[in-house]
């Protein structure tokens, strides 16, 4: 399975970032490596000074498919949850900043908590979740899926252009405002509505 993630697609965090909205989906990967589950802790590691949190929904792929077109995209997700996208901010800005590929600051072991998933049939409307996420008991993150600027079936028939997606792989669809650094000792909370979804200690 392949994780594929959306950046820049809430405009409000593109802004807190300096960076341009941008008119397709920005995409990159991480491996199977980086998930972690059960909310097993994460290790804060040793290659960074400034990780990031960024909370962002995920959408679980349940069929084989490319060259989707955006009006059957949705029959290639069943599930939807939430997960972290940590981010090494210090090596992405570095990268950026050369131009350089992001890996190393994204795709590191352990950059990908998930949570478990709702089934799609048990959410009214895919283009209207709210989701949130908490940090040592403290309101850090609220999205909605409504003000992605790609939502779920652009991105699944954008990138599906690119490459074949697969049932298991997994979407996430990038933050909103709100990112910032985490601490060893912190604690972080995800929620979907009001439901507690994810938590993840950092160790
Ligand atoms: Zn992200």
């Amino acid at each position: 399975m392949k994780i594929i993630c959306i950046g820049r697609n809430y405009v409000l965090h593109a802004k807190e970032l300096n960076n341009p909205i941008p008119e397709k989906p920005v995409w990159f990967m991480k491996p199977q490596s980086a998930i972690i589950t059960k909310n097993k802790p994460f290790f804060y590691p040793e290659f960074s000074q400034d990780i990031h949190f960024e909370t962002e929904l995920v959408y679980h792929i349940c069929k084989v498919g490319k060259y989707i077109e955006e009006r059957f995209a949705h029959t290639y997700y069943d599930a939807i949850g939430v997960g972290f996208d940590f981010t090494a901010r210090d090596l992405q800005s570095e990268f950026k900043a050369k131009g350089l590929p992001w890996e190393p600051a994204k795709a590191f072991d352990g950059s990908a908590p998930i949570s478990k998933f709702i089934p799609i049939n048990e959410i009214d409307d895919v283009n209207n979740i709210q989701f949130s996420m908490k940090k040592n008991g403290t309101l850090m993150q609220q999205g909605n899926s409504k003000d992605m600027l790609f939502p779920i079936d652009k991105i699944i028939s954008y990138v599906s252009q690119f490459l074949t997606i697969k049932m298991g792989d997994l979407i996430y669809t990038g933050t909103p405002a709100g990112v910032g650094p985490i601490e060893v000792g912190d604690k972080l909370e995800a929620f979907i509505g009001d439901k507690l979804m994810l938590k993840t200690s950092i160790k």
